[in-house]
């Protein structure tokens, strides 16, 4: 009988766009479906050359963006495709956490097919839904799994074990098949307040013996950025709304609970009221029954929490209860030494109503850029110029470090170690001899001691 094999159809040499496949006999079962970040997406696609709505898979078969694999996309998602549709061929697509990369092409997925995440990211799946009307999951056969209970996929079983990252409910799994464990990471850090999941989980993985490890990889290689632990960014962001005397700006992913409660402490430190936008609100109201009483800053709920108004023509259903007692640009402006304001990159053309005084603190809680000519990065440093306000970088990395993943790589001492989801994999040669740089769509089989 032929051996299981992984297959990666994405996540290869890129940043994001993780497609782990893996079979055992008849049973195939998928961990992520998301779109690359760059470099490889950007070659073709950008700004507002998007695929077609009308043939997505199609545009992004073109250029090798997905995996050409029948069974898997739905009829819709088929339309003016070369690919035909097929019955389910794979039978379970597990998703590791709720961030795009991961997620993202879940609505070209046949809704045939069972989708397995944790609640968490459920919650937020639906929350991001509800609230931004061009994100679109699509209808599924969703199966929520519990924290570190099997589930079986006909010969395959998958144990998800909740890990540390930038968005909270992200899983690692280990993968159970005929010859031996399969661990895939998913994204993962051990720095952040649930460090000692990620310990429990590479635990658990390494008395496996696996027979394969699938690591992340983002940080990999060369990595000038500066990175700080989630109390290293509350300390910095401390000593910033000490020294500043006028209206404090913050920049974050709206995802990032970790991050938006560590802002809404220093907030709270420093006698400042902390202001979101509607969709931050939503989605922090959405995800709080999961997390201990109090645990989560609620609008109208949790004291010094309020929802800023931001100009607009239409408010849609759901924003509606949040902007009742929202506060305008004109409070902000007058009263700016009361608040911290969590502004999107997208929302800058509030700065116009906003005005804060020259030389008022800017935040920057996200990743710095991956690339020096990165255009994002220049316009933000335009804005920021003309309004003269300080930047500040701030931020606590969603990822394990280089010397951190080659370490875990050595100690898990897997048969087989394949990075992915970096642009560096040549970096964890290094941590010996059994590291295979993987090649984008061939299986690989497992176990065996090859
Ligand atoms: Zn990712």
């Amino acid at each position: 009988m032929s051996r299981p094999t992984v297959t990666f159809l994405g996540g290869v040499r890129e940043i994001g766009g993780n497609k782990v496949l893996v079979e055992d006999g008849p049973d195939r079962i998928l961990f992520d479906f998301g779109p690359s970040f760059s470099p490889r997406m950007e070659q073709y696609y950008v700004d507002f050359l998007k695929p077609r709505t009308a043939s997505p898979v199609q545009d992004l078969l073109e250029f090798d963006l997905l995996p050409r694999v029948e069974g898997l996309y739905s009829r819709e998602a088929l339309t003016d495709s070369d690919l035909r549709y097929r019955a389910p061929e794979v039978h379970g697509l597990f998703v590791s956490h709720a961030h795009a990369d991961h997620a993202g092409y879940l609505k070209l997925v046949d809704p045939e097919i069972p989708v397995h995440v944790g609640e968490g990211t459920r919650r937020m799946l639906a929350a991001i839904e509800a609230s931004s009307p061009s994100m679109k999951y699509g209808d599924h056969d969703w199966r929520v799994f519990t924290d570190r209970s099997p589930v079986r996929v006909g010969r395959l079983e998958v144990v998800p074990y909740p890990v540390d990252h930038s968005i909270p409910f992200a899983y690692g799994f280990l993968v159970r098949t005929s010859e031996g464990t399969v661990v895939y990471t998913g994204d993962f850090r051990q720095h952040g307040p649930r460090a000692a999941d990620t310990h429990a989980f590479l635990a658990a993985a390494a008395k496996e013996a696996p027979a394969a490890l699938i690591t992340e990889g983002t940080r990999a290689g060369p990595d000038s950025r500066r990175d700080l632990s989630e109390e290293g960014v509350r300390r910095g962001v401390d000593r910033i709304l000490e020294s500043s005397g006028s209206l404090a700006l913050a920049c974050t992913y709206p995802r990032d609970v970790d991050r938006l409660r560590t802002l809404y402490d220093a907030a709270q430190a420093a006698e400042r009221e902390m202001v979101v936008s509607a969709r931050t609100a939503h989605l922090l109201a959405e995800v709080a029954p999961l997390f201990p009483s109090g645990a989560v800053p609620v609008v109208g709920r949790t004291p010094g929490l309020s929802v800023y108004a931001r100009k607009k023509r239409r408010v849609a259903s759901w924003e509606g209860p949040y902007l009742e007692a929202a506060l305008g640009a004109e409070t902000l402006r007058t009263r700016g030494e009361r608040y911290l304001l969590a502004l999107d990159f997208f929302h800058f053309p509030e700065l116009i109503d906003l005005r804060p005084p020259r030389g008022s603190p800017f935040i920057h809680s996200m990743s710095e850029p991956f690339s020096e000519d990165d255009v994002d990065d220049q316009v933000l440093h335009n804005w920021l110029d003309h309004f003269g306000l300080s930047f500040h970088q701030m931020h606590a990395s969603g990822h394990a470090s280089g010397p951190e993943l080659l370490e875990i790589v050595r100690h898990m001492a897997a048969t087989r170690v394949y990075p992915i989801h970096t642009e560096h994999p040549e970096a964890f040669e290094s941590a010996g001899p059994r590291v295979t740089s993987p090649e984008l769509g061939r299986a690989y089989p497992i176990g065996g001691g090859a």
